[in-house]
């Protein structure tokens, strides 16, 4: 299938950039929004799985494109990419949304009544043309084109009357890709919730223009009226990145959320040992795992190369691991790239907690992507995009 071949590896995910960039003006803009199936070419990058465990970063994507196109003719495309880092900030800022999410997912689990219609809507057996592929498609691809992924969102909701949450949690359950902050908050800008009172509905004529003619599916929903909820807390401020002194011997401790610290730590680090941590409890669905673990291995002999000192790989990430390999390694500082909203994040901050007993500093460390995109992520994204070319400048870009 073209696009879905997706080898968990840095020189993969360069290789589709390195094809993909010449196409990510006008070509990318004008065909993004069609999805003519799996087994076709379709405009799209298909890097998501790649930026979004960090094998390759949005620096590295938006750089190459750029030296194809001039952000004029190549804006729509650079926008995308934005958006990712846009709504990780946006999330970042309010983790209690993330934690909302959870909540009404556990709770609906529990209390949500209609479980044959879950089950339907999953197995692609709804009798909703175009929905039902794109279930299937879903589970045995591990991908979904964005606009698939917005028809069929709006579906579920609107159309089937199924809770959002669990919609989300499917998601999450399959996607390669699967990300706290990008998925939670596109479920919650179809549902309503994003974006209050503005929702998103899937049309037949829509899906039969956007597909190529493959769908057209009856019986949508002709109405999508907002979910509502309590407020929204307003923006706080980022975590403050830890204080810690590089020249000091470390650990540096790799995960999934981001799989390139080749250029984030320079050569002012000392480290004495790399760990790569590939944690199957801290992913969601069995692809995402895979595709976590084999860029784990491949991540463990970069990184022995790139830092030149012992490099182990753990499946566990524990206190017990980490202050066995802390000892071995003769060191009382452990470095980690920053892990945003997610699991990771809460698994290390419980982790730190746990070491700082023992005498172990965990430090994580921020990208400067990050730094400085995510502070302007408290309003919409309108205002996101308003700074964007000086934001890129400064990034050298
Ligand atoms: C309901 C719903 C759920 C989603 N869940 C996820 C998710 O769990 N993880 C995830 O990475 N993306 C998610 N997205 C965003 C988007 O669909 C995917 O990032 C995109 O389809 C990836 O395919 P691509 O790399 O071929 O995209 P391209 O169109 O080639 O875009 C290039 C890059 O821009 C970024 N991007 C593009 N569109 C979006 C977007 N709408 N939001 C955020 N970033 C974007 C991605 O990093 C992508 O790799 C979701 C969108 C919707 C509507």
């Amino acid at each position: 299938m073209i696009g879905l071949n997706f080898t968990p590896s840095r020189t993969m995910a360069l290789d589709r950039l390195t094809h993909f960039a010449p196409l990510a003006g006008r070509h990318y803009e004008t065909g993004r929004n069609t999805d003519a199936g799996p087994d076709h070419a379709n405009s799209v990058s298909y890097l998501s799985p790649y930026v979004r465990h960090r094998i390759i970063t949005e620096h590295e994507i938006i750089a190459e494109v750029l030296r194809h196109h001039r952000l004029p003719v190549a804006e729509k495309f650079v926008q995308e990419v934005l958006w990712r880092t846009y709504w990780k900030g946006w999330m970042e800022m309010r983790p209690s949304v993330w934690r909302r999410f959870l909540n009404e997912r556990d709770r609906h689990r529990t209390t949500f009544h209609d479980h044959h219609a879950i089950a339907c809507a999953e197995k692609g057996q709804t009798g909703i043309e175009g929905f039902d592929d794109w279930a299937r498609e879903l589970v045995e691809t591990g991908y979904l084109h964005n606009h698939a992924r917005m028809w069929f969102a709006s579906i579920w909701i609107f159309t089937l009357r199924l809770p959002w949450a669990l919609g989300a949690d499917f998601f999450l359950r399959h996607l390669l890709d699967a990300d706290a902050a990008s998925n939670t908050l596109s479920w919650r800008w179809v549902a309503g919730l994003q974006t209050v009172g503005k929702t998103y509905l899937a049309t037949t004529e829509n899906i039969a223009k956007f597909t190529n003619g493959r769908f057209a599916p009856k019986g949508l929903a002709t109405e999508a009226i907002s979910l509502t909820e309590p407020a929204v807390e307003p923006a706080g401020d980022l975590r403050q990145p830890t204080r810690h002194d590089p020249s000091q011997p470390s650990l540096l401790l790799v995960t999934h959320e981001d799989m390139h610290p080749e250029s984030i730590f320079s050569s002012a680090y000392d480290f004495r040992s790399v760990l790569v941590a590939a944690d199957d409890a801290l992913l969601w669905g069995d692809r995402a795992r895979q595709f976590a673990t084999k860029g784990a291995t491949e991540m463990t002999t970069r990184a022995a190369a790139h830092f030149d000192c012992p490099t182990h790989s753990i499946t566990a990430l524990d206190a017990e691991t980490l202050v066995t390999s802390a000892h071995a390694a003769g060191v009382r500082q452990i470095i980690a790239p920053y892990a945003p909203v997610g699991p990771v994040a809460d698994a290390i901050a419980d982790l730190a907690l746990v070491l700082a007993q023992q005498g172990i500093t965990v430090v994580t460390i921020r990208r400067e992507w990050d730094s400085r995109f995510w502070p302007n992520a408290k309003k919409g994204f309108f205002n996101f995009k308003e700074r964007m070319p000086q934001l890129l400048s400064e990034s050298g870009l």
